[in-house]
């Protein structure tokens, strides 16, 4: 296909490669493996937008339906300047086979608008995010395309998407997740990752012999989901020795306090301005060479790659991130004997969570946040289950067997339904 407009290495080749590997163990028929592989549906939209200055900008909105063999697709919308069709083809694949791993009724989409939120005034962003959902009206719906927010939207661009579909179609709080608790959103949506990435960390850490009291953690990037994640660690006993973004690293032998590392972030930015006795300051580049017990990549994708893999000095990866970890440095961590929790299903707390906005929305009720807590443990450890148990039979590791459980759910999904 030619409409790609960077010149990024492929993301949605290595997930493609992934998902070959798993193929062959499954020793899936070329047929359905090109049919698994090929989005549904790929929508590019042009998005012009009169400014409140009175300029004329045209922006270029995507909106990618991968798969929906196993239920209604499901995926963020990320407005950011490098969203491009290759890389939310990528993710849109990678939704699908997320949400098959956990096992939730869905397939995968994934959307964006090429452009940078923090450049727009309120009233554009709004404008804009009206007209994007207004371009993907007869496409989306709460049992069609479920979108949600992703880097660059938040829980107010949900809101204005829903109003602008049930304009159309009714009151239809059902058709974005991620909403406000006001329209329809759910107890725990936001801390929703980092504790799914807990629950699967505290799953894993008896097979491993760790022992999470005391455990020693690096985070890199400390944004939404790896404050979270760091919470969950640092209430189970584990020591945050070492955090960093995309200013730099800090670390401190004594271990950070989350919740103040959080307010170091919130009110000035970076996490960089964190003083005290005892603190280290270094690259950022510099996080994942700690030698510490567990490593959350929590930053962005292509991280840990064949120039520093390395370098990781850890028992246990546990993928916050979406795609941190790249093939070549998948091969150099197993000779290393590190563990992966891959991303696929380590960062799945979201979605589940979202899923459970969804059902809320559906049947018009309410989960308080200990069900919701408790509904997306149960979750993240059948899931587990099921990714240590295909790991036993193929004799691979967990993001090899996390692929087999999805693809295999999809596979089997398509086969039933034939050619839909
Ligand atoms: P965020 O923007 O809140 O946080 C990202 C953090 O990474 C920021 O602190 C930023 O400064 C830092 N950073 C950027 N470049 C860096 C670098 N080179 N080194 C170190 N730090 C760097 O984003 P988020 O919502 O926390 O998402 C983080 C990752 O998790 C993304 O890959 C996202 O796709 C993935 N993810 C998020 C969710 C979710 O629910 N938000 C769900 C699944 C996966």
């Amino acid at each position: 296909m030619s409409d790609k407009i960077t010149e990024k290495p492929s993301v949605f080749a290595m997930v493609n490669g992934l998902f070959e590997k798993a193929a062959d163990l499954l020793g899936l028929s070329e047929d359905l493996r090109t049919q698994l592989k090929t989005p549904y549906r790929e929508l590019m939209v042009r998005l012009p937008l009169r400014m409140e200055t009175g300029e004329l900008r045209t922006y270029q909105g995507y909106r990618v339906q991968h798969d929906n063999s196993r239920g209604p697709m499901k995926g963020g919308i990320r407005f950011h300047p490098q969203a491009d069709l290759d890389e939310v083809r990528a993710l849109a694949s990678l939704m699908t086979w997320k949400t098959a791993v956990v096992n939730l009724p869905y397939g995968g989409a994934k959307g964006g608008i090429q452009c940078d939120p923090a450049d727009l005034s309120a009233l554009d962003l709004e404008r804009l995010t009206r007209r994007f959902a207004h371009r993907l009206e007869g496409f989306i719906g709460d049992h069609q395309d479920i979108p949600g927010p992703d880097m660059g939207t938040n829980a107010q661009v949900m809101a204005w998407m829903m109003d602008e579909y049930s304009k159309f179609h009714g009151f239809t709080p059902g058709v974005v997740t991620g909403k406000p608790l006001e329209l329809g959103g759910s107890e725990g949506r936001i801390s929703a990752t980092g504790r799914g990435l807990f629950f699967a960390v505290e799953r894993i850490a008896p097979e491993i012999n760790l022992d999470l009291d005391g455990a020693t953690v690096a985070i890199q990037g400390f944004g939404n989901v790896g404050s979270w994640a760091g919470r969950f660690l640092a209430a189970a006993g584990c020591r945050i020795v070492a955090v960093s973004d995309a200013d730099g690293t800090i670390c401190n032998p004594e271990g950070f306090d989350p919740d103040q590392l959080d307010q170091v972030r919130s009110g000035t930015g970076t996490i960089m301005n964190m003083d005290h006795a005892g603190i280290k300051k270094l690259h950022r580049d510099e996080l994942i060479a700690q030698e510490v017990d567990i490593l959350v990549p929590a930053a962005l994708g292509g991280t840990i790659h064949g120039g520093n893999a390395e370098r990781v000095c850890c028992r246990l990866i546990a993928e916050c991130a979406n795609h941190p970890t790249l093939p070549e440095a998948d091969l150099i961590l197993a000779d290393k004997g590190i563990t992966v929790l891959p991303d696929i299903y380590a960062n799945a707390g979201g979605v589940t969570v979202s899923y459970f906005e969804w059902v809320q929305n559906l049947q018009q009720m309410r989960w308080d946040k200990e069900r919701v807590d408790s509904e997306l443990r149960q979750v993240m450890h059948t899931a587990f289950d099921d990714l240590r148990s295909a790991a036993g039979e193929f004799a691979v590791d967990l993001r090899t067997a996390a692929y087999i459980v999805a693809i295999r759910r999809v596979a089997s999904a398509a086969r039933l339904r034939g050619m839909h």
